[in-house]
């Protein structure tokens, strides 16, 4: 026998169809991702597309021969790291000189006409990203590094972090040897605001806005942690490049990244003269509640490339390039009251009552104010004049205590010893920040698991808002949430019910709105019990039967078991086959264990800084 042939045969290849499905499953992925990231145009649901990304990651680990470095499974994986290595950049990554009045704007036009001799320059103008500043290398269209801006001379490698952020491209179409892009990394205003939900219950200081929510996940040394913040990215430079030429103008290089697959600003203006300059300015302030991601500002650049040499930078700052900062949105009001609320873990959360006022264009009443350290930290007392604003745009948050109009009648907050709704005692435990009701059958955390069950994010059942579930709880219909399963019509169209005030400002009652709409089918409201009706009823009725259709990690999620967000719910709702299989799981025993120990590592490691 031959003996080359021999030894051909003894290893097992792959039939060619399998290395076939791999290579088509991979396309087909990064296409998804491109058209999901880059394009906002999804063509298949989360859940189809995770059945592929299953599909590929189980047929890359009977093949471990096929294994490749840019294949969409490698997103998410890697080692923790001990330590971040320091990456000292190319090119060195500089900041924009800010500004604050358009008068700044119109010197700047000046001064770069003046260096130029010339009477007229053209400029883009793109939104400033509020997110963490970041550089990216591809090495023959391969993904290689990628470094934070840090000083701007030496930032951090986070490489491996960068990696699990899906609309970051693993692979470029790009015949450059070396290509390195330079953007924003940040966290979603709506993902942002679900993460501080999360981190509140679990006795967490949550993180203060979505730019630090950003920057503090980036810092996690544990990839696998960093993959379930949900990241994005926007891409708006390059750095150095070698092996094509450069675009000749700004807004044609926004155009290369995004053929490249980038995500780039979602708007620019390209103005010919100072004059479309500042109109840009003020057409993209009005948009600025439109993105995804929190914007202070707009960026102002010149628009032809070739000039950038001839002016140069100063010792901080490109000469042809300035930033015009937007005005924070804040409003000043007064603090009338402190009241606590009771969340589906038992959290007992302080809430600032506010005279009502306007920012962002709505009207706030109530911020909340998340735990006793941070009333402490800001000194709050009852009756303080105060600035609110919404942090990312969503959260309506005190800003800041104006102390120097306090009358000496202002009334400092003390955590109450019992649970304001039911009278049992609360405790804290030493590492956490929250206080927490003893009692598991609080009927306040019970309205609240109802409520959290019900909502958009678990099984969005349409008109069950806070006095209805309050109602339900009150009256011993619904003790665990499973037991709205066991309503009937006749009984839930008798449900008598408090009406109350709208409470849109506060996270918690995001049913609210609903809420206003059923009282109008139920007459008006005059603080009076009112029966819920049979048209309502039957909406509800309607929604519970269609929740039994939605997938299993809405329902995990739904469970609000502590520590399992969405994300963690996901993973799970993976693991299992049906709500039977995962009820039964010692892996949900183990998992809730290991995102306590996770928790725990992550308070103990002092490299995991996160950024308050
Ligand atoms: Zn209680």
């Amino acid at each position: 026998m031959n003996d080359d042939l021999f030894s051909a045969a003894s290893i097992p290849l792959p039939p060619p169809s399998e290395e076939q499905r791999i290579a088509e499953l991979r396309r087909e992925i990064d296409r998804h991702n491109e058209l999901y990231y880059a394009k906002a145009k999804p063509e298949i649901s989360d859940r189809e597309y995770d059945r592929l990304l299953a599909e590929l990651i189980s047929l890359e680990r009977r093949h471990p021969e096929l294994a490749s470095a840019d294949s969409p499974s490698q997103r998410v994986g890697g080692r923790p790291l001990a330590e971040f290595q320091p990456y000292e950049h190319i090119i060195p990554m500089q900041s924009l000189e800010n500004t604050y009045a358009k008068g700044e704007v119109i010197e700047f036009d000046a001064m770069v006409r003046g260096l130029l001799g010339v009477d007229a320059l053209d400029y883009v103008v793109e939104p400033k990203i509020d997110g963490l500043a970041f550089a990216a290398h591809y090495e023959d269209g391969l993904l290689v590094a990628a470094a934070t801006r840090g000083s701007g001379q030496v930032g951090d490698d986070v490489t491996a972090n960068a990696r699990t952020i899906a609309a970051l491209p693993l692979t470029i179409p790009t015949t450059a040897a070396f290509f390195e892009v330079r953007g924003e990394i940040y966290m979603p205003k709506k993902a942002f605001l679900a993460l501080t939900e999360e981190q509140v219950e679990r006795g967490e200081d949550p993180f203060k806005n979505p730019r630090n929510a950003a920057a503090g996940s980036m810092k996690l040394l544990d990839p696998r942690q960093v993959a379930r913040r949900p990241l994005d990215v926007v891409l708006y430079a390059t750095g150095r490049v070698d092996g094509v030429p450069e675009p000749a103008t700004h807004a044609d290089l926004v155009e290369r990244l995004r053929s490249l697959g980038f995500p780039v600003p979602p708007r620019t203006w390209l103005c010919h003269g100072i004059a479309e300059v500042l109109e840009a300015i003020d057409a993209l302030e009005r948009l600025r509640h439109d993105f995804p991601f929190e914007m202070d500002g707009a960026v102002v650049k010149v628009n032809d490339r070739a000039l950038y040499r001839k002016l140069g930078s100063t010792a901080k700052a490109p000469r042809w390039a300035r930033a015009y900062k937007y005005a924070p949105e804040q409003a000043e009001t007064v603090v009338e009251a402190i009241t606590v609320q009771v969340g589906l873990t038992g959290v007992l959360t302080p809430v600032a009552e506010l005279r009502t006022v306007r920012v962002c264009g709505s009207d706030i009443s109530r911020a909340t104010l998340h735990n006793e350290d941070e009333i402490r930290r800001k000194d709050l007392r009852i009756g303080d004049h105060v600035l609110v604003e919404k942090a990312g745009e969503v959260i309506p948050a005190i800003a800041a205590v104006l102390a120097d109009k306090r009358t000496g009648m202002e009334i400092p907050f003390a955590m109450p010893s019992a649970c304001p709704e039911c009278g049992a005692p609360v405790s804290r435990l030493p590492d956490e920040v929250a206080v927490r009701c003893t009692n598991a059958l609080c009927p306040a955390q019970r309205t609240a698991r109802l409520l959290h069950f019900a909502s958009r994010n678990a099984l969005d059942i349409e008109g069950l808002g806070d006095r209805v579930a309050q109602a339900l709880v009150d009256q011993n219909l619904v003790t665990v949430p499973l037991d709205l399963f066991d309503l009937s019509e006749p009984l839930l169209a008798a449900l008598e019910f408090e009406p109350g005030e709208a409470e849109a400002a506060a996270p918690a009652s995001a049913d609210a709105p609903m809420q206003l709409s059923l009282l109008g089918d139920a007459g008006p409201a005059g603080g009076k019990r009112r029966k819920l009706g049979a048209l309502n009823a039957r909406t509800i009725l309607h929604a519970i039967r269609r929740s039994r259709d939605l997938p299993l990690a809405r329902w995990i999620f739904a469970l609000g078991i502590p520590n399992v967000g969405s994300t963690v719910a996901d993973d799970l709702a993976r693991l299992h086959a049906d709500f039977n299989a995962f009820a039964d799981s010692p892996l949900l025993a183990d998992s809730l264990r290991l995102y306590e120990l996770m928790d725990e590592a992550d308070r103990n490691n002092p490299n995991t800084q996160r950024v308050r």
